[in-house]
C-alpha cells in the first residue's frame, strides 16, 4: 500500500452533503439502518453505492438517446416562405453557409465535439476504474473533475435553438420551432451529468489498494 492512509483505516466516513468527518459507526451499532451524518442528517457511505452500475446505465442510455438527437431534426425554419427542418448537423452546415460562422462554431461544439468527449472520457474512467488500473490515477481523477466542470456548460446547445429563436422572431420575415431533436438532446445532457454525479471518484484510487 502507498501513499495516505485511507479513511476506512482511519474508522473514519466523510459526508457527501456537509463534508463533516466521523468516526465510523461499527456495524452492529447500526442495527441495521443507515448510519447518517450527526450534523446533517444524510446518508453516510464509503462509497456510492452501485457507482459503477449506475453510471454505466446513465451513460448507455445517453448513447442512446444521442442517435435520435442526431437523426430527428432539432429545429424547423422558414425564411421568406422557404420552410425547412433541420437536424443538428445540417443545422450547422446551413448556418456555415449562410455565413454564420460563430453560430455554426458554437453549435458545433456544444452539440458535437463536448458531448463526444464526455462519452470518451466517462467510458474510460468507467472501464479504467472497474478494470482496477493503476496507471494515471492522478490523470483520471482530473480527467474527472473536467468532466464535471463541462457538465455546466452542456445545455449551450439548448439555449443556442432558443437564442437563434428570439433572434428570428424579431426579425418577423422569418419563423423558427423548435423539434423533436432537441428533446432527446436534452435528455442526453441531463443523463451523461447524472452519470458523472453517480460515479464515485474515490473508487479510482481504490485501485491502490492490494
Ligand atoms: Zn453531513
Amino acid at each position: 500500500m502507498t501513499g495516505p492512509a485511507r479513511a476506512h483505516q482511519l474508522g473514519v466516513i466523510a459526508c457527501h452533503a456537509c463534508g463533516l468527518v466521523s468516526k465510523h459507526p461499527p456495524a452492529a451499532a447500526q442495527g441495521g439502518c443507515r448510519p447518517a451524518c450527526p450534523r446533517c442528517g444524510s446518508a453516510l457511505h464509503t462509497r456510492r453505492p452501485d457507482s459503477l452500475a449506475r453510471a454505466w446505465a446513465l451513460l448507455i442510455a445517453s448513447l442512446i438517446f444521442y442517435l435520435p438527437a442526431n437523426l430527428l431534426p432539432v429545429m424547423y425554419t422558414s425564411i421568406i416562405g422557404n420552410g425547412s427542418e433541420n437536424t443538428i448537423l445540417s443545422g450547422v452546415v446551413e448556418f456555415w453557409k449562410s455565413g454564420s460562422y460563430g453560430i455554426a462554431l458554437v453549435i458545433f461544439v456544444a452539440s458535437v465535439a463536448v458531448p463526444c468527449t464526455k462519452f470518451l472520457a466517462l467510458g474510460t474512467l468507467l472501464v479504467t476504474t472497474q478494470r482496477r488500473c493503476r496507471q494515471g490515477m492522478r490523470q483520471r481523477a482530473r480527467l474527472y473533475r473536467l468532466v464535471e466542470l463541462i457538465g455546466y456548460w452542456s445545455m449551450l446547445d439548448v439555449l443556442v435553438v432558443a437564442f437563434v429563436a428570439a433572434l428570428v422572431k424579431f426579425g418577423a420575415l422569418a419563423d423558427i420551432e423548435p423539434r423533436a431533436g432537441i428533446l432527446f438532446f436534452g435528455m442526453v445532457v441531463i443523463l451523461t451529468m447524472l452519470s458523472a454525479m453517480n460515479f464515485d471518484p474515490r473508487l479510482i484510487w481504490d485501485a491502490d489498494e492490494s
